[in-house]
């Protein structure tokens, strides 16, 4: 029996599980990059030897990054997904009446291996050649560096802040996502499981004051994102943007409605009601 163990949180806590068949095992220009097939979660995508996303709950994760910010944005056309090379996130954006979605991953391997061996993800590949998609493999701080784009809805659909995705959570990088969010534009952010990284959005919230953007974290459970719910950043310009106004998403769901598997309206209000635990982790970013 071969087993795949996962120890992000360190050497003294760890998940993992049976692997049935390994896919492909290869090495990129920046990540090591493995697919493999399992009995209970699907094909599994794990990048430098942590979990990215499985088959068998992607769609917790991608439709709660996505529709939350997308519902709450008045009439969304102009998203950014920055990493996403999975293609869950596109997917999800383009259920949406968008004009055009940017999607900025730095590594070109990470989309067509999915293509290839996760499907289910991004459609066999369709996705990329619905024509509101502008699919850039670039680094995304080189990206929005160098362009004069602004955004409805930003996505950070990055890997954890090791290796390239390090800079997608510096204070550097929101001032640049500042910079390119329209007034009443949105940024979801992936911002890792609380429970086991604690710090992740207490500094995160920290980085994104100083940058003067608003911000709150809703939570979503993500099975194979060891150690419980994932804090997921909203950040905004406009403060009064930050209100969850049930009703008018109801609306734009009724006007617009997605097929989807996790997300409803009711549940996008709840996932803002954070336990008392979580609240006092991200009071922490009061601190000095
Ligand atoms: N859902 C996963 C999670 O929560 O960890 C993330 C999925 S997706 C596979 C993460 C993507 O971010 C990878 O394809 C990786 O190549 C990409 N990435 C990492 N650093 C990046 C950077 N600086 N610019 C653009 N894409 C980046």
């Amino acid at each position: 029996m071969k087993v795949f163990i996962e120890r992000l949180h360190g050497e003294d806590t760890f998940q993992g599980f049976e692997i049935t068949r390994e896919i492909i095992s290869t090495e990129t220009p920046y990540q090591k990059l493995k697919i493999v097939e399992t009995n209970r979660l699907g094909r599994v995508l794990i990048l430098d030897d942590i979990v990215q996303t499985t088959e068998s709950d992607e769609y917790m994760y991608h439709e709660m990054l996505v529709h939350v910010p997308m519902y709450a944005c008045d009439n969304p056309k102009r998203v950014l997904i920055i990493g996403g090379g999975d293609g869950g996130s596109l997917r999800e954006v383009l259920k949406h009446p968008i004009e055009q979605v940017d999607m900025v991953e730095i590594d070109r391997q990470v989309v067509d291996l999915c293509i290839e061996h996760l499907p289910a993800l991004n459609d066999h590949g369709a996705i990329y050649r619905d024509p509101r998609v502008n699919l850039v493999i670039k680094d995304a701080f080189a990206y929005l560096n160098n362009i004069d784009q602004d955004y409805d809805v930003i996505i950070s659909d990055s890997t954890d802040p090791v290796g390239a995705a390090e800079v997608l959570f510096s204070e550097r990088f929101y001032q640049l996502l500042k910079n390119h969010l329209r007034p009443n534009g949105i940024i979801a952010l992936q911002n890792g499981v609380v429970f086991l990284q604690p710090e992740e959005p207490r500094d995160v919230l920290r980085r994104l004051r100083k940058v003067d953007l608003n911000a709150r974290f809703y939570t979503t459970v993500v099975p194979t994102y060891y150690g419980g719910q994932m804090t997921l950043g909203f950040a905004v310009n406009n403060p009064s943007m930050l209100k969850i106004d049930l009703k008018k998403i109801k609306s734009r769901w009724q006007t617009s409605p997605i097929e989807s598997r996790c997300y409803t309206p009711e549940l996008h209000a709840a996932s803002f009601v954070l336990p008392k635990w979580i609240e006092k982790i991200i009071a922490g970013a009061d601190d000095a």
